[in-house]
């Protein structure tokens, strides 16, 4: 293994953390054509993460909604699929030359008010294509924007592309409505608790279908717990332009916000930013899994593989977690 090859030193530290609960990243898909159940979604509680497809009637409106009110906001991308259903407007399929794809993308993109990041709808063709995937990333990274994999198709390359652009990337671990039966939804909404609760955060997707915001009315509305919360993705995924240039010390620090910059090929190093959960590590040519499994901290690192830069991000907002790593080649 690469990273065999590297003297690591971590450290997990913990100052007087208190026990945090574990992030529901809760992700509602498809929004944009029914007013009516959009605005419904408006009515849950922030913050939701919610996936506007392009092009449709209503989406810029709701996005704009969205966002005010607390919540994250994505661009639902339309991607092409291997049963060949209908993508909609602002579809991107494999056949696109590089100039049409990249365009259709960008009008996707700014079809949609505050979009912080994208998902892919449908996708199962597209995400298992490398090359396009590093177009889809390339533009995510020049936006400054995250992707969540919605993971239509195990083959996916969705996510090796993100890190290897640097583009911060989760995937989907539960679908919560494919089944919209009430005692399914809870069974697919414990099951994403579970998972959050086994690894510090769990990426639940659902869609606007009434059974679903029925029932997410009712479950988000009983008193809140105490080992999960409802977590922003755009505020735990998002990455600085000030982050993405301070990378040159070997050890992270407490709290960024305070760190001055130093070291190689970061000249605008100097200016502050409040990402208080960003650990900024030096990975030379560490190898994500490794650093992952060493972390215990599954899905929390990004890198760029061109500049050798690794992001670990803790999975609570509060800065009361940090972790520390030190890496020498
Ligand atoms: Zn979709």
């Amino acid at each position: 293994m690469t990273a065999r090859r590297l003297c690591l030193t971590l450290w997990l530290c913990c100052w007087g953390f208190p026990a945090s609960a574990a992030d529901l990243l809760l992700v509602i898909d498809d929004i944009g054509n029914n007013r009516a159940l959009g605005e419904q979604l408006l009515t849950l509680p922030a913050p939701v993460n919610m996936a506007f497809l392009p092009h449709t009637p209503y989406a810029a409106r709701l996005a704009t909604k969205a966002a005010a009110q607390g919540h994250t906001v994505l661009l639902h991308a339309p991607m092409a699929n291997k049963s060949g259903a209908k993508l909609g407007p602002g579809g991107l399929y494999p056949e696109m030359s590089k100039d049409e794809f990249d365009a259709t993308l960008n009008a996707d993109l700014d079809a949609i008010p505050a979009v912080s990041g994208l998902n892919n709808h449908m996708g199962s063709l597209l995400t298992q294509d490398c090359e396009r995937m590093g177009w889809v990333m390339a533009i995510a990274r020049q936006r400054q924007l995250f992707f969540i994999d919605s993971r239509t198709t195990t083959a996916t390359c969705a996510r090796q592309a993100a890190l290897q652009a640097g583009v911060p990337v989760l995937g989907r671990d539960v679908f919560l409505d494919n089944d919209r039966s009430a005692e399914a939804l809870a069974r697919q909404f414990d099951k994403a608790v579970a998972i959050a609760s086994k690894y510090g955060k769990a990426v639940l997707i659902g869609h606007p279908y009434p059974e679903t915001i029925t029932f997410l009315q009712q479950r988000l509305s009983q008193p809140a717990s105490s080992s999960w919360q409802l977590a922003a993705l755009n505020d735990r995924l998002a990455v600085t332009t000030a982050a993405k240039h301070r990378l040159a010390s070997l050890t992270t620090t407490r709290n960024m916000s305070h760190r001055k910059g130093d070291g190689e090929g970061n000249g605008a190093s100097n200016e502050d930013h409040s990402d208080n959960d960003t650990a900024v590590v030096h990975t030379a040519d560490a190898d994500p899994q490794f650093l992952k499994h060493q972390t215990g901290r599954p899905e929390s690192l990004s890198t760029a593989a061109d500049q050798s830069i690794g992001i670990l991000r803790l999975p609570t907002s509060n800065s009361s977690r940090l972790l520390r790593i030190h890496l020498q080649p």
